[in-house]
């Protein structure tokens, strides 16, 4: 099962984008594959067994730290 760090970005360059916001304490999406992603900020698990679809294009603002993070582009 492989785990990821995401990539935190700016504000600034998340502008326009469709953020999607993580509550602290469960993981914003959870199952359908074998992927986890956790926040590069403060490492809470932010998908949880997602298919990579998922991940994708993703823009996630953890509930925990606020920062927001996106996908590291692995394949
Ligand atoms: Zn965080």
């Amino acid at each position: 099962m492989p785990q990821f760090d995401m990539i935190v970005i700016d504000p600034e360059r998340a502008k326009g984008a469709d953020i999607e916001q993580h509550t602290a304490g469960a993981p914003l999406r959870e199952g359908g594959g074998d992927e986890t992603y956790r926040c590069g900020g403060c490492k809470t698990k932010l998908l949880v067994n997602v298919a990579h679809h998922d991940a994708h294009g993703a823009v996630i603002k953890c509930g925990k730290c606020g920062k927001l993070n996106i996908e590291p582009h692995h394949h």
